[in-house]
């Protein structure tokens, strides 16, 4: 049994469960302890006792740590792809690509952790100066998806600790395989006892021992917008400081002036790989007019040349959805579209084994044409391989039905047109905005988050994690 990580001990519990290959429900990867409240408790209090020594910790140290965590996950990316692929589904290109990209992240912010800086500046009364400075807010738990296990971890993971906090780490139930990974190599790494804690368990069992503890300071979350929310109430109620990273209805506007070559590689890059099961993934496609029945034409085709079936096989383009119960999220949202009246294009058929026979939770893509933003298949998250194509006459209605939406996560659009692709820019209503290139798919060093629905607090990744992961001291200082 895979144990949870707290004050540097391995902690078995009276509970294990075990996590299933999707793309083959036959292979059972692992058991994983799961914590009560009581271990989850024990971290938080671990991670507290860390703290003070933790936050006085010198920048090399905090440099070494994570730079010899980046260099492992980059080195054993093809290792952790594959059990990534095997636990979550996303094809072994895509999962190796995550575990780099992780491995990334923890070299910049062991970077970062060197580059700490601050301000001196004169007072408006003589004599005195003022140091502004950044520290740490002391215990973050941190609270992430199943659908990027490695990356969304590491992004949250690598600047707490290089800005000087302890972290407290829950992942998804779902991919326990993937972030035990994660905090084996971090055990390894020289981190102090108790200043990374993991403890698996669910959000119902452990969540309020995580959330509601005075000595947590600041969560970072991850997931959907109604757990998010209610996570945020409760923190908002005791004044500890929230991140919110949540869901996404993405458009992507093509207009007439479009390349139909890239806007088909957008849409079908943006909406289906990686399963469709991305906070960024396009699932509104905004077409005008003049190019609209070439596009759907194209794309159709397209889509019928996609290979779905087992994530670790060589050639496959589409991966398992994560469980059964999405698989079952997905197969009524695709019924009630066609009871909206919208007419199925294309996919959409749910097979219960792949082309060799294995049992798994395999769906093409699904692409509904003839629908409007009012329907419940243009307005609610999906989490799959769904999408929509809305008819519009120009730029001006794109732009409107595209902001029209309770989510503000990612917008793109498909033109040759730099004026359009200059007003795009200045109207979308999306913390992240592509010109000619997929919704999905961000840098691993920039901000990264959303607006409206999508996202509170300040944003993830990059020099911009620190709003987050530090507070500010303004210092006096009379001569
Ligand atoms: P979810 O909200 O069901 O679960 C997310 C995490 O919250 C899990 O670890 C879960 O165990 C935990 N949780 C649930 N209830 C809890 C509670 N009461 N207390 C504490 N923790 C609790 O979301 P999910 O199904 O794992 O992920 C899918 C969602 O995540 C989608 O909506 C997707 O858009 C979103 N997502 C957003 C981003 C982003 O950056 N914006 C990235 C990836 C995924």
């Amino acid at each position: 049994m895979k144990a949870n990580l707290i004050h540097g001990e391995w902690v078995t519990g009276t509970r294990a469960v075990a996590n299933i290959n999707p793309s083959d429900t036959r292979d059972v990867i692992g058991d994983y302890a799961q914590a009560d409240a009581a271990a989850a408790s024990a971290a938080v209090a671990a991670a507290a006792q860390a703290f003070p020594a933790w936050s006085m910790s010198g920048p090399q140290q905090r440099f070494d740590v994570l730079d010899k965590v980046g260099t492992e996950l980059l080195a054993r990316a093809a290792e952790l792809g594959d059990l990534l692929a095997r636990e979550e589904g996303k094809t072994l290109p895509e999962a190796i690509g995550e575990v780099t990209r992780a491995g990334q992240i923890f070299k910049f912010f062991a970077g970062e952790a060197l580059r700490q800086r601050g301000d001196l500046l004169a007072s408006v009364r003589p004599g005195i100066s003022v140091e502004i400075t950044r520290e740490p807010l002391g215990v973050i738990t941190i609270i992430t998806p199943w659908n990027f296990p490695i990356a969304i971890p590491a992004w949250k993971i690598a600047p707490a600790l290089a800005y000087g906090n302890c972290v407290v780490f829950k992942p998804a139930e779902l991919v326990p395989g993937s972030a035990w990974a994660l905090a084996e190599v971090l055990s390894r790494s020289g981190l102090p006892p108790g200043v990374f804690n993991l403890v698996m368990g669910t959000g119902a069992e452990i969540g309020p021992a995580l959330v509601d503890d005075p000595l947590v300071t600041g969560l970072s979350f991850t997931g959907s917008v109604a757990t998010g929310r209610r996570l945020a109430a409760s923190c908002a109620t005791r004044g500890a400081k929230f991140q919110l990273e949540m869901g996404g209805k993405n458009p992507l506007i093509v207009l007439d002036d479009a390349d139909l070559d890239v806007a088909v590689n957008c849409a079908v890059q943006g909406a289906f790989f990686s399963t469709g099961q991305r906070c960024t993934a396009s699932s509104r496609f905004i077409v005008t007019d003049g190019i609209h029945d070439r596009f759907v034409s194209a794309l159709v085709q397209r889509m019928k040349s996609l290979k779905v079936g087992d994530a670790r096989q060589a050639g496959i383009d589409i991966g398992p959805v994560v469980d059964a119960r999405q698989l079952a999220i997905d197969l009524e949202y695709i019924q009630s579209a066609q009871a909206e009246g919208a007419t199925l294009a294309q996919g959409g058929e749910h097979h219960a084994t792949d082309a060799q026979g294995q049992p798994g939770f395999f769906l093409t893509p699904a692409l509904f044409t003839n629908t409007h933003n009012g329907m419940r298949i243009s307005r609610e998250e999906v989490f799959g391989p769904v999408a929509n194509v809305i008819k519009v006459r120009d730029f001006d209605e794109a732009i409107a039905v595209a902001n029209d939406t309770p989510f503000g996560l990612s917008s793109g659009i498909c033109t040759t047109s730099l004026r359009h692709a200059t007003r795009f820019k200045r109207l979308a209503q999306a913390g992240m905005v592509m010109v000619n290139a997929p919704t999905a798919g961000a840098d691993f060093h920039v901000p990264f988050g959303g607006r409206k629905g999508s996202s509170m607090g300040a944003r993830e990744q990059g020099t911009y994690a620190s709003e987050f992961y530090t507070t500010v001291k303004t210092a006096y200082t009379a001569a």
